[in-house]
């Protein structure tokens, strides 16, 4: 009998012994492609030699000490790594645990920005109905997944959502997607002339939907008419890359591709690429000084902020995205899991939708491709084709995810950035097999 929870089964899952590359293997040695990642964590493999000598080295010289006295030489590291390698000016870098704690600090610090600035009347911050912020109280209110969100509602502060930009289910046959990213994001503007054009503290949004949607990316224009809204109403643009940060979409930060900076950004998943736990919110140096010239410091903390052990991964795992030239190789071999999955899935009568950046994919499923209908929930057939992928020895991501109030199915890929030709090969043939064998009894 175990009693490490949660677990989604009664029966013990399989025990993971070991990673070799971009492969799981278990007690029996069965072994797993990990074509999520995990859930878009594992960006670099497993047993990376490079990422395990550091974290060796950091461990034998010092393990911890406490950022209320000290700073520690990998914190430090990575922090100016991060702030000369992210977008604009956002080169004040707070060190986490993971994502959550990333989202969390980022709600928190826009409303102190807000109050030191004189602006304690802004109490409200926007988010989008189909997104994922994390699960502690904060950032799960931040979310808009109602299954996620149900139990503790109670509990939740009220975030307002909008809808998030869905060019599959949301543009209507008569306008662009550029268009269409127009209206999307109009809903912004005047979501916060409902609320009071001086009460509200930031907006928060994905670039690329992970979790809640399976990979989908804003139109073009979208995320640039959002930042000019928010600068109008001098609202915090946050954006969450927990996901699709570090390298996922092609690019080392997601907005890089939009060419929007953010006034808060935060990371996580391949920050510390499954080696350690480690998130990061980077903030302006307007936001900074603002706090620092006045009450002088951020009113946050957590026993684990800037951990030297995390921190030294999440230098090596950065330096060696950066060193092998990642993103520019996931973005071409990108196109080609893109082109390997329009081959095998572009026809499927119960796949309405291929779409994503770089190895941040996703698939829809439909009842109908015509009338876009969701499978009926009951069926569980994203649960079931997460297992049947899982014993053919694939480890993907699929989810029920929120379609903008309703419940859809969709499976995301989020593969190693070091997967080959042939490895994406086995992606979509596993992929295709299991789809196919729940398919069927639909
Ligand atoms: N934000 C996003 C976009 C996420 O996908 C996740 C995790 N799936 C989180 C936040 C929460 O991260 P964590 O699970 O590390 O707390």
């Amino acid at each position: 009998m175990s009693h490490v929870f949660p677990r989604h089964t009664k029966a013990l899952p399989p025990m993971a012994v070991g990673g070799e590359g971009c492969y799981l293997i278990d007690a029996s040695g069965k072994r797993y492609f990990d074509g999520s990642g995990g859930a878009a964590v594992s960006c670099l493999g497993h047993g990376d030699p490079e990422i395990i000598a550091a974290i060796q080295e950091q461990v034998g010289k010092l393990a911890f000490a406490h950022t209320g006295f000290f700073t520690s030489e990998p914190a430090e590291g990575l922090a100016d790594m991060l702030a000369a390698n992210a977008p604009g000016d956002l080169d004040r870098v707070y060190l986490v645990s993971g994502g959550s704690e990333a989202t969390e600090a980022a709600i928190k610090l826009a409303r102190q920005y807000h109050v030191e600035r004189g602006e304690p009347q802004r109490r409200h911050i926007i988010a989008r109905k189909q997104s994922y912020h994390g699960n502690t109280l904060g950032a799960l209110a931040a979310g808009g997944n109602e299954w996620r969100r149900e139990q503790f509602a109670p509990l939740l502060v009220n975030f307002s959502h909008i809808s998030a930009c869905y060019e599959y289910v949301l543009r209507r046959a008569d306008e662009s997607a550029f268009e269409y990213g127009q209206r999307a994001a109009q809903e912004l503007e005047d979501e916060i002339l409902r609320l009071g054009e001086d009460s509200v503290i930031a907006f928060m949004a994905e670039p690329v939907v992970g979790a809640t949607a399976g990979a989908v990316p804003a139109v073009e224009g979208y995320l640039k008419r959002i930042r000019e809204i928010c600068d109008t109403y001098g609202v915090l643009l946050i954006l969450d890359e927990v996901m699709c940060g570090m390298g996922r979409t092609g690019y080392l930060f997601a907005c890089d591709y939009d060419d929007v900076v953010p006034d808060i950004l935060c990371i996580a998943k391949g920050l510390g690429a499954g080696y350690q736990p480690i998130g990061a919110m980077l903030c302006t140096k307007e936001i900074y000084e603002t706090i620092e010239n006045g009450s002088g410091f951020f009113q946050h903390g957590h026993t684990y902020i800037g951990h030297p052990v995390a921190a030294a991964a999440g230098r090596a795992v950065l330096t060696a995205i950066l060193e092998r030239g990642l993103p520019e190789r996931v973005r071409v071999m990108g196109e080609k899991l893109d082109a390997a999955l329009r081959e095998e899935f572009g026809q499927h009568p119960n796949i309405g939708d291929i779409r994503g950046r770089g190895f941040f994919r996703g698939l829809e499923l439909v009842a109908d491709r015509e009338t876009k209908e969701v499978l009926d929930p009951s069926l569980r057939t994203a649960a079931r084709i997460k297992k049947a992928a899982f014993e053919a020895g694939l480890i993907c991501y699929p989810m029920s995810g929120t379609r903008d109030g309703r419940n859809g199915d969709h499976v995301l890929l989020a593969p190693p950035f070091i997967t080959t030709e042939a490895q994406i090969g086995e992606i979509v043939e596993k992929l295709s097999s299991a789809i196919g064998s729940v398919l069927e009894t639909v």
